[in-house]
């Protein structure tokens, strides 16, 4: 949907920048060149319109990715001053935890070394996504959790580091960043978030079991609004849809729904400037 609105907003601008020369849409686009005096106003308008929104889309797509690369690196480099990846050392601050947990946490600490345990009472867990992706799993989550609600965790957070769900965002950031006023930027954002995250509970729910999948995201959740860092009552309803998805068995589409439902996405995409082009 974001490349389409951008194609969109390209081909709106080129077809009124055409629109002076009267004859085939991309015969047109192509001779605009050679027929600047032949524009007019709206061909002008078009034009700078269609320079205006490319410049803006590449400018805005650049700097979004560069500020979020920065923004992650920083808190890599506080994250490994605050958090070492030394196994003996984080499991001498897991010392008080149960050893179901702290078998749990070394296993994944000697299988990936991406485990970074926060010497923090808030219950967080989250991914660092990237080259070298961090796990980060406060001392209050694991306090929080039981042995099978943790190892459920790990595994939602590793499906989102190993998926490269950070570049499938990344777009949809980029697109709100451009056209902050537009509310359907924002909707879209919201959207594929909370699908990225139902796409990481239904993979992690291969190696783990769905209720303590659930039960683990009550808990945390219900921890972040006793703080009132996530307050909101959309995260809440989100909250709420992906626990009720974990506890109803979710039927997948048959195949042939699938391959529909990828054809009319690419077809929304390419439709537009295909008739353009043909038209
Ligand atoms: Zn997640």
């Amino acid at each position: 949907m974001g490349l389409a609105g951008g194609l969109s907003l390209l081909g709106a601008a080129l077809t009124l920048a055409a629109s002076s020369l009267g004859g085939r849409w991309l015969p047109d686009i192509e001779s605009l060149r050679h027929n600047w005096s032949r524009l007019g106003i709206p061909g002008w308008t078009g034009v700078a319109l269609a320079a205006m929104v490319g410049i803006w889309l590449a400018v805005t797509a650049v700097r979004s990715t560069v500020r979020v690369v920065l923004a992650r690196r920083q808190h890599r480099v506080r994250l490994d001053a605050v958090a070492d990846d030394s196994l003996g050392r984080q499991l001498e601050r897991s010392r008080p935890l149960s050893r179901s947990i702290s078998a749990l946490a070394s296993a994944h600490l000697l299988s990936s070394g991406e485990l970074r345990l926060l010497d923090n009472p808030t219950a967080v867990a989250y991914c660092l996504p990237g080259l070298r992706p961090r796990i980060v799993v406060s001392q209050g989550a694991v306090a929080a959790l039981d042995p099978a609600e943790f190892g459920a965790v790990l595994a939602h957070e590793q499906v989102h580091a190993r998926g490269r769900h950070d570049l499938l965002v990344q777009p949809f950031i980029a697109w709100r960043q451009t056209f902050p006023f537009l509310p359907t930027a924002a909707i879209a954002l919201g959207a594929v978030e909370l699908l990225i995250e139902m796409l990481a509970d239904d993979v992690a729910c291969r190696q783990c079991d769905p209720v303590s999948l659930g039960s683990a995201l009550r808990r945390l959740g219900d921890e972040h609004f006793l703080l009132g860092s996530a307050n909101t009552s959309e995260v809440k309803t989100e909250l709420d849809q992906r626990i009720t998805r974990l506890s109803t068995p979710v039927r997948s589409l048959a195949l042939v729904t699938r391959i529909t439902l990828y054809l009319a996405a690419v077809t929304l995409v390419i439709l537009p400037p295909v008739i353009l082009v043909l038209t």
